[in-house]
């Protein structure tokens, strides 16, 4: 079998097998698309969901985690708390000549290596005569060990404008059209009420993090939980990204899955690494390669103001290793500045120990949207089966959109009403689907295009023994099962396996 995820035009592949078997479609496509935005079609909101499901119930069915869901919509002084207003920024660069913009931290990526190391050169050509700034250049140069010096040069504002200069706009091809980087604030503004005067601007919140910290003591009372417990929730956010790209991987509207572990100062290294291995076992118990899988610790130096400890989890994409999921020890920053902000208590009070004082929070922060993708990008394969190319979802069966499909093998002797009688069965516990339309053996393809994991066919055998050939997916081998028993083979199959 020959796996095609090295292919150059593996995501074409996927993005067009995407949209027309309705995973995604573009946003508002018939008024030309909507940058950054992206529609879930019938596949694609089955499947969403199902990522959605398993990561509520891997984070909260258990005894130490409670669920919430808070507004998208909050009390601006959340965002002055947290830093966002401040914070949330990215730098940001035009091409003044075709007005192409551009985030100055990833520009590197546009840019070929060759161009990268000619535009390097001429910095230390243009420095040559200033001391302070060659010592600079120099110690980046020397010192950038596994970082890019170029991305390095960019961080450092005295260098940057220089190192602009030097460069052509990908877009346009013209040289030294660059503005200076602008700080450029990632949130969406819109007002509340009629009067759209800046005492009425609230923001679309670009993370779900902020709710839960504002509900800390609502639920914790509620729920009588103490010390180490969990909050979990789902739900949009909004970034307005300066560069949107690669599908569904940099949105402006995304879901986030995230859950915030308050834990007692001290304890806060071991929850920290509880959390990261267990967050990694969870793409992969959902089948996802292990070998495109891996973490990505946070220098010291790079690590967010709130943060101690910080790590991603990446995922090989077609195009590179990218973040699907981060987890933080964001100490007692959050609860503090909230405290601080609302003038509201939120310390806890440890009755074992006697004691108040604010948690510490570890923060495991997912993408629905982004693991989406990379639950995609993993599941696609294609095969050489009997000279043909067979293109195929490896999903893994709980996460597949629909279960299983049945097939009468031909349109007469009974086999439709046998087949639309297993139908009705098993559409009351599974997302089924019913094909009597062509070749079995076409029927098989097209859904092993959507990832479906069972195939059910009603055949003349089947009239006398009341049993049924069950194909699989991957192996695409077949067995015989008894109608009667299609339902538990179904559940051992999603649950055990
Ligand atoms: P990046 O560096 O890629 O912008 P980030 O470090 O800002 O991501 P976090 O703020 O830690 O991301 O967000 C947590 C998770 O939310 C990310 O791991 C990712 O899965 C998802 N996410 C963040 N921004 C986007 C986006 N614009 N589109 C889709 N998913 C996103």
């Amino acid at each position: 079998m020959n796996k095609s995820n090295n292919q150059d035009n593996l995501l074409e592949k996927i993005v067009s097998l995407a949209k027309r078997r309705g995973f995604v479609f573009q946003s508002s496509e018939i008024y030309g698309g909507l940058n950054g935005c992206w529609d879930y079609g019938p596949l694609g909101v089955e499947l969403l969901n199902n990522i959605k499901s398993e990561w509520w119930k891997a984070m909260t069915y258990r005894e130490d985690i409670e669920g919430l869901d808070a507004s998208i919509l909050m009390h601006p002084k959340v965002w002055e708390a947290s830093g966002h207003v401040e914070n949330f920024t990215d730098p940001m660069i035009d091409c003044k000549q075709c007005k192409s913009r551009y985030r100055l931290d990833v520009l590197g990526d546009s840019i070929n290596e060759k161009k990268k190391v000619k535009a390097i050169q001429e910095l230390k050509e243009s420095v040559k005569n200033n001391n302070t700034l060659q010592t600079k250049v120099d110690e980046i140069l020397n010192n950038s060990g596994d970082e890019d010096p170029f991305e390095r040069l960019l961080e450092v504002q005295e260098l940057s404008g220089m190192l602009l200069q030097q460069l052509n706009c990908p877009q346009c091809g013209n040289k030294g059209t660059f503005t200076d980087a602008r700080k450029f604030n990632l949130m969406f503004k819109t007002f509340v009420g009629p009067v759209e005067d800046s005492g009425a601007v609230v923001y679309l919140r670009p993370e779900t993090a902020q709710g839960i910290f504002v509900n800390f003591l609502n639920v914790q009372g509620a729920s009588r939980q103490k010390l180490p417990f969990g909050i979990a929730q789902i739900g949009k956010a909004f970034r307005n990204e300066i560069n949107t790209k690669n599908f569904l991987f940099r949105t402006r509207e995304f879901e986030q899955m995230e859950m915030q572990f308050f834990v007692k100062e001290g304890e806060d290294k071991k929850h920290y690494d509880y959390w990261k291995a267990e967050r990694l076992q969870w793409f992969k118990n959902l089948g996802m390669t292990p070998d495109k899988l891996r973490y990505h610790d946070h220098p010291a130096n790079k690590l967010a103001h709130y943060a101690k400890e910080a790590v991603d989890i990446e995922y090989e994409f077609p195009f590179g290793w990218g973040e699907i999921e981060g987890i933080h020890n964001r100490t007692n920053f959050d609860l503090s500045r909230h405290e601080e902000f609302s003038g509201k208590s939120l310390k806890y009070f440890d009755e074992q120990a006697k004691e108040k004082y604010i948690p510490f929070i570890i923060e495991t922060s997912a993408g629905a949207s982004r693991s989406f993708m990379a639950f995609l990008v993993d599941a696609y394969y294609e095969e050489e089966v009997k000279g043909e190319t067979r293109s195929v979802l490896k999903f893994h069966p709980r996460l597949a959109p629909i279960k299983a499909a049945i097939f009468p093998l031909v349109n007469k002797d009974g086999m439709p009403e046998i087949a639309r009688k297993i139908e009705t069965d098993l559409r009351k516990s599974f997302r089924v689907f019913y094909d009597d339309k062509g070749a079995v053996g076409r029927r098989y393809r097209r859904q092993d295009e959507a990832g479906t994991p069972y195939c059910i066919t009603v055949d003349t055998q089947t009239l006398d023994d009341k049993m049924v050939t069950m194909r699989e997916r991957d192996s695409m081998e077949q067995e015989r099962v008894s109608i009667d028993q299609l339902s538990g083979y179904l559940l051992n199959k999603l649950h055990n396996d």
